[in-house]
């Protein structure tokens, strides 16, 4: 009984020592249509606070990574580019929460690749489950396997809430996933890489119907059978058997055949609801069937 009454008084600190001027614990109200890809900082109980939501990092990460969607999209179903709809306040900056969740750091680096499944619940529960939003998580704790996962909509079966992407920082080995060219830093560089892909298999990419999707095949390791790639190096979508390789990965679907702009009834980025402009009747991320 004791030691219950201790880890209560240790967490009920530590709620109040997460209240910080500036910070929002819950979803502001939208200034868009609802549909949007709403941005958490997410610490295990017992992660360290490193104020990424107050200090602009998290922000210069989003900042980046739709200044490449838009830099990619230029010239191609709009002359001026897209841009990806994230959740933003009325002064136009990113609307981001943050979350203490209950779940201690070991227990979800140990998940590896599937954390991401174990944060969906959990910010669900905590009251992140607007039907119409995908969260991309930026999750402030290791991952014993990967720097970031998602979840895949198209493989899924439609009882299951498939809307989250996760980035682990400082992820893989308690840093790898910041260093040899990644952190939050005013540039493109691997964690931008990781958290776009990652967000756009959220998205729906690469659709199960395109031309070049590849599934991994089982050779033992961490990505046996997940699909939502491309076979093509340079891609953004392309992943290795592995896992590890992020870098030069700088095109967005360039011949405009498997999941941005291309001209089949396959999901299409261009056509996502959750970038604008976008098309009339745009298409939210579809569910496999099962
Ligand atoms: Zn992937």
């Amino acid at each position: 009984m004791k030691k219950v009454l201790f880890f209560l008084l240790v967490f009920i600190s530590s709620v109040f020592a997460d209240m910080k001027e500036g910070r929002n614990f819950t979803d502001l109200p939208d200034v868009d249509d609802g549909y949007n890809i709403h941005v958490i900082y997410a610490l295990p109980s017992d992660g360290i606070d490193k104020e990424y939501d107050l200090t602009n990092q998290i922000s210069m990460l989003v900042y980046q990574m739709d200044k490449w969607f838009n830099k990619k999209t230029k010239n191609r179903l709009f002359e001026d580019g897209q841009n990806l709809k994230f959740d933003r306040k009325e002064d136009g900056r990113i609307d981001i929460s943050f979350l203490r969740m209950e779940i201690d750091n070991v227990s979800i680096s140990k998940k590896g690749i599937n954390a991401v499944n174990m944060i969906q619940t959990e910010i669900s529960r905590l009251g992140f489950n607007d039907e119409k939003k995908v969260y991309f998580v930026v999750y402030g704790g290791s991952n014993k396997d990967v720097c970031a996962s998602s979840q895949l909509p198209q493989h899924a079966p439609k009882s299951i809430v498939a809307n989250t992407a996760a980035l682990y920082y400082p992820g893989k080995g308690d840093d790898s996933c910041v260093e040899n060219n990644g952190g939050f830093k005013p540039e493109f560089n691997n964690t931008t890489r990781a958290a776009l892909h990652e967000v756009f298999h959220v998205l729906g990419a690469v659709p199960k119907c395109a031309p070049e999707h590849l599934v991994f095949g089982n050779e033992g390791t961490i990505n046996d059978g997940i699909g939502g790639h491309l076979s093509i190096p340079g891609d953004i979508m392309f992943s290795v058997q592995s896992n590890v390789t992020f870098s030069k990965m700088d095109n967005l679907d360039m011949t405009s055949k498997n999941y941005y702009n291309h001209s089949n009834d396959c999901l299409d980025l261009a056509k996502s609801r959750y970038v604008t402009p976008t098309v009339d009747d745009p298409q939210l991320p579809t569910y496999g069937v099962q």
